[in-house]
């Protein structure tokens, strides 16, 4: 059984523990054994960073530029390794693991480009003979938490900002899933970085976690994953005053028009709702359908959810994988139960079902006939499960579309300019959709939503420097 310490101050470290990594779509696949650490060697990672946090900062955009051009390249040529022990730990496909990979790699390559232009202003003051230059400098160390369903991803959209804006790191990714984390570690630790500039710290968030959002010395904190632990951490980020970037989930709105292209309507759906096994923040969960087409579309969807294979992630030919654990996989049956509960007129799919191996398999769900207050519209399930809102016209579907607290990604399938462009200014979403899929994003453009999706600077593409730079403004009498 293969071990995997953790990175610290430039040192492969032992932990105080060990956890296996578990296979999803095969409970008797150990991946390999992963150290856990306490609240003492997180310390021990932030002290690392805060002690090469000088050097890093005053290390040239050339500098910054090899490293993250280095990670990117390298995780482009390894994606299909990569990919094959993603899809292991994590349980999506492998097609869509493979170009998580490459995302991740694509990512690196971006924010390489990034580092060699910082941005700034060079201004003449309202004063004679004087000049202002406002530049931005690194925060210093930041904590970085991410959750388990883009192991590779989401760590790589936070580490290459960070480092390319000359900040030093301490990593905790989501237990569940530290294989692909620890590989971009071991990536990291070969590359030109002065020791302690990065450092990989697992295990269990209410502990590692915990030190990093509460350490004086962690100057900033980036987060994705739950609504509760979120707003936990902004609270007590807010309370030394930190700098806090949250990203937590959503219920992604898909609307339906009429005069919509049914085909790719249902394509659309299927892909953003149920890919990925539906685990994805961005997931079009509540499928909102305008009168003249509804029926024909939950028909078509249906028939579209019948031909998907479901089984072990690695397997050619299956289109979603398992869902991550036995914990989400029973969450997802109690939203179903809820839905049946509180008067859901139909629910097709969504059993447990057995494959060949012990997983977590579930059969993909829509539930049709349902009213807004239901728990199924408002509450983000994270699992291959869709509901379905009838709407009247556009305007009550736009209604439908902002009726939520969630305000991360919003998606509409039209082929009218006129309700596509309106839907575009008016969705109350961070990200907006005309005829494509709510999951699914580019990587050199902010990434983030409003409401109770995201708190704090964007993600990604140039709006990235928000969150990793503090802006200086310096003035010059000649
Ligand atoms: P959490 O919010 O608990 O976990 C996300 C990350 O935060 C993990 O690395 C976790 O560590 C860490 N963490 C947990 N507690 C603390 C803490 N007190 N202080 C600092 N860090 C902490 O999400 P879960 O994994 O438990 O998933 C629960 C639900 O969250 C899902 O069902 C889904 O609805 C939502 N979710 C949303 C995601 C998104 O992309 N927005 C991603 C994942 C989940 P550890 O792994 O050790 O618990």
């Amino acid at each position: 059984m293969t071990r995997h310490h953790h990175y610290i101050g430039g040192e492969w470290v032992a932990g105080c523990a060990e956890a296996p990594n578990v296979n999803p779509s095969d409970t008797s696949d150990i991946v390999g054994l992963y150290a856990q650490a306490d609240a003492a060697l997180a310390r021990q990672a932030i002290a690392a960073a805060a002690q090469a946090s000088p050097a890093w900062a005053a290390s040239t955009p050339q500098q910054r530029f090899d490293v993250l051009d280095a990670v990117g390249a390298e995780l482009l040529a390894r994606r299909q390794e990569l990919g094959e022990l993603l899809a292991r730990e994590e349980g999506k496909t492998l097609p869509e693991a493979i170009g998580e990979v490459a995302r991740a790699g694509m990512i690196f390559k971006f924010f390489a480009g990034e580092a060699l232009r910082t941005p700034g202003d060079l201004l003449p003051s309202v004063r004679p003979g004087v000049g202002v230059e406002v530049f931005r400098q690194p925060v210093g160390v930041v904590g970085l938490i991410t959750p388990w369903n883009f192991p590779i991803a989401i760590p790589a959209w936070k580490i290459a900002p960070a480092l390319a804006y000359g900040n030093c790191v301490v990593f905790k990714p989501a237990d569940l899933v530290p294989g692909s984390a620890w590989h971009l570690a071991e990536i990291l630790s070969r590359t030109a970085l002065p020791k302690g500039a990065f450092n990989l710290v697992m295990g269990p968030g209410s502990e590692v976690g915990q030190t990093l959002v509460e350490h004086p010395d962690v100057r900033a904190i980036s987060f994705t994953g739950s609504v509760a632990t979120g707003r936990r951490i902004i609270a007590a980020a807010a309370a030394r005053g930190a700098k806090v970037q949250c990203e937590m989930g959503g219920k992604n709105p898909l609307v339906v028009l009429d005069d919509a292209n049914l085909a790719q309507a249902v394509e659309v759906a299927a892909q953003g709702a149920y890919f990925s096994t539906g685990q994805r923040c961005t997931a079009s969960s509540k499928l909102i359908v305008t009168d003249g087409v509804h029926d024909r579309f939950v028909d078509a969807l249906r028939a579209r959810l019948e031909g998907l294979k479901i089984g072990h992630a690695l397997r050619a030919g299956i289109d979603i994988g398992p869902v991550v654990d036995a914990r989400q996989l029973a969450g997802n049956l109690a939203h179903l139960e809820t839905a049946r509960a509180e008067g859901a007129g139909a629910i097709w799919g969504g059993e447990a079902v057995a494959r060949d191996t012990e997983g977590y398999f579930q059969l993909p769900a829509l539930v049709a006939q349902t009213t807004p207050e239901m728990a199924v519209n408002r509450q983000e399930i994270f699992g291959p499960v869709a509901s379905v809102l009838r709407a009247r016209d556009y305007d009550h579907a736009l209604h439908l579309a902002n009726d939520t607290e969630f305000g991360l990604a919003a998606g509409i399938c039209t082929t009218s300019l006129k309700h596509a462009t309106h839907f575009r200014l008016h969705a109350q979403a961070g990200m907006v959709m005309v005829n494509l899929p709510t999951a699914g994003v580019d990587y050199h453009v902010p990434f983030g939503g409003t409401k109770a999706s995201s708190y704090g600077p964007r993600e990604q593409g140039r709006h990235a420097a928000e969150f990793y730079t503090t802006v200086k403004t310096a003035y010059l009498q000649s």
